[in-house]
């Protein structure tokens, strides 16, 4: 278990909402910001912030996950969260149609976490 110090970073946050977030990380391995927001009770740019941060801090990795209206619910690809947005044409790996407009596609992000971190 690594116990990651928040160095005043996260001091916005409460006790109680540090706990939940280590949980939810060591429960999953993987974070979205928009199940942080409702699980902190916090605001999704906030939670952004947060998984941004710990990425800086070498915690773990964010990506862009990017859909395609064929199937709005499972992401189609991914990509390094900072890149920007996929390149078009972007070809779905699973319809098969090349993409030619960003109206078709969306994006969420997801953390993926190396280490099993403990806020304190
Ligand atoms: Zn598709």
């Amino acid at each position: 278990m690594t116990s990651f110090i928040s160095k005043g970073h996260l001091d916005f946050l409460s006790d109680k909402q540090k706990a939940e977030l280590s949980k939810h990380i060591q429960a999953s391995a993987t974070a979205m910001p928009h199940q942080l927001a409702v699980r902190l009770g916090i605001e999704y740019p906030k939670a952004l912030a947060i998984l941004t941060l710990l990425e800086a801090e070498g915690l773990c990795e964010l990506q862009l996950l990017i859909y395609h209206n064929c199937e709005p619910d499972i992401p189609k690809g991914a990509i390094p969260f900072g890149k920007g947005f996929p390149d078009l044409p972007w070809v779905c790996p699973s319809c098969e149609s090349r993409v030619e407009d960003y109206n078709e596609l969306s994006f969420d992000i997801m953390a993926h976490f190396t280490q099993k971190v403990k806020f304190i």
